[in-house]
């Protein structure tokens, strides 16, 4: 007999009380009802490792959309369903835990998204990703807390090794290949030696992924906090060349990353400023077939399109001699991450100065007189509003004037030479 390992001190140490509370009266309702309930995947995997994770993974054998919309009527909150694969997000308060109907999966094509059918717990075990991914834990109450560990989770964690369940894992889904990098390297885990591998000998397969998922998962790897240390070990393993073959993921790419991480903030996320710098030694063309690969959504296309221009035309910003509204003319047309992106990665150390003075002065310089105050100072409706309004902001970059009465006199002298 198998030595039974309950978590539930664990669940109740490490979770809050809320989502604790909510797991056991799902656990009671699926029970009363005949059916079995689950807590699975990565929140198992962080539970065993003492690792925050609140991002609730709950896997029934019956009907999870069935069950979510009973709950959601105790928690008064959101849900969101998908009935083509039987799931459903409940949100309530500040929580999110999400509802699975267990499933099987059979891989008809590499690459191709899998034909899905109900299943039993172990089937939709079976389906994951790795070992450490594949434990679950009951939640129906005459076996709260009990620990199901199918393939050897557990064991992998001590070991910490990274380890697929089949070895036709990769070619079924290859973005499997970019996953296993991120829990090894977020982890500090090293990925099983026959994974590894599998993984080198499978990395052609990753041709057969569509972008939307490729991108999916790369950005997983941007939203961790050291995708460098990922992109490194996809360099070494020959994996990053498949994303662009012009990519590199080296110490250069580590430091501006961390230097990007200084700067970035709720306003200002990580993300758009990693891919710009990731991409940055791509030329035009190069940056364009990435862009395809990927299929980047239009903010983050422009993003790489002018980081890509705007260092292109990085000369014009190296000239000490630039006046601040010549600097603000070369610059404002750009997107901000593309700006940051230049300003950490363009080799002139004074074009480089000059966008962090745009960066943190130029872009907010603003005439006091709006375009109602022109007009009330005699300035015809139309073009000129415009023009006048470039020319006092353009004083102002420039110091010529620094008081509403200099943008005034500014004004009328305009408008006497009009006469
Ligand atoms: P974490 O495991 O920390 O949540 P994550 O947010 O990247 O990392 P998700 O992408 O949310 O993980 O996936 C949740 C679970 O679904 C994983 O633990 C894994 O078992 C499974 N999974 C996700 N993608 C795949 C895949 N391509 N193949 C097999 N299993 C997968
Ligand atoms: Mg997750």
């Amino acid at each position: 007999m198998p030595e039974i390992i309950n978590l539930s001190s664990k669940i109740k140490k490490q979770l809050p009380a809320e989502l604790v509370n909510f797991m056991r009266v799902a656990g009671e309702m699926a029970y009363s009802q005949g059916q079995s309930l689950y807590l699975v995947g990565g929140v198992v995997r962080d539970l065993l490792l003492g690792q925050t994770n609140l991002d609730l993974d709950l896997v029934l054998e019956g009907d999870a959309i069935n069950l979510a919309q009973q709950l959601i009527q105790i928690h008064q909150g959101k849900i969101t369903t998908h009935p083509r694969f039987g799931t459903a997000k409940l949100q309530w308060d500040k929580w999110s835990v999400d509802l699975a109907t267990a499933r099987s999966e059979t891989y008809v094509k590499p690459g191709a998204l899998p034909r899905v059918k109900p299943g039993t717990i172990n089937s939709d075990l079976f389906r994951r990703d790795f070992t450490i991914n594949t434990m679950a834990i009951e939640l129906n109450p005459s076996h709260y807390g009990e620990l199901i560990d199918l393939y050897g989770g557990r064991d992998d964690l001590e070991h910490k090794l990274v380890r697929i369940l089949h070895e036709k894992s990769f070619i079924d889904d290859a973005t499997r290949i970019w996953r296993g990098l991120r829990y090894e390297q977020r982890l500090d885990f090293q990925l099983e030696p026959t994974t590894l591998e599998l993984l080198k000998r499978n990395i052609p397969m990753l041709d057969t992924i569509s972008g939307d998922r490729i991108r999916h998962e790369l950005e997983l790897i941007l939203k961790e906090e050291y995708p460098e240390k990922i992109l490194r070990r996809a360099e070494e393993l020959e994996v990053l060349p498949k994303l662009h073959p012009a990519l590199k993921g080296n110490g250069w790419l580590a430091e501006k990353f961390e230097q990007a991480r200084q700067l970035s903030s709720p306003d200002l996320p990580p993300v758009g400023l990693y891919l710009a710098l990731l991409a940055y030694p791509l030329t035009n063309e190069e940056n364009e077939q990435l862009i395809s690969r990927l299929r980047l959504p239009r903010s983050l296309a422009r993003t790489l399109r002018d980081t890509n221009s705007l260092k292109t035309n990085l000369e014009s910003l190296a000239d000490p001699e630039l006046s601040p509204s010549s600097i603000y003319r070369l610059l404002h047309g750009y997107s901000l991450p593309a700006i940051i992106a230049n300003s950490l990665a363009g080799d002139s150390s004074i074009a480089r100065r000059h966008m962090q003075l745009f960066l943190a002065k130029l872009r907010y310089v603003k005439p006091v007189l709006t375009g109602d105050d022109l007009k009330r100072m005699g300035v015809a409706t139309g073009p000129n509003i415009k023009e006048i309004l470039n020319l006092l902001q353009e004083a102002r970059l420039d110091k010529k004037i620094t008081s509403k009465q200099g943008e005034e006199g500014l004004v009328n002298s305009w408008l006497a030479r009009k006469r």
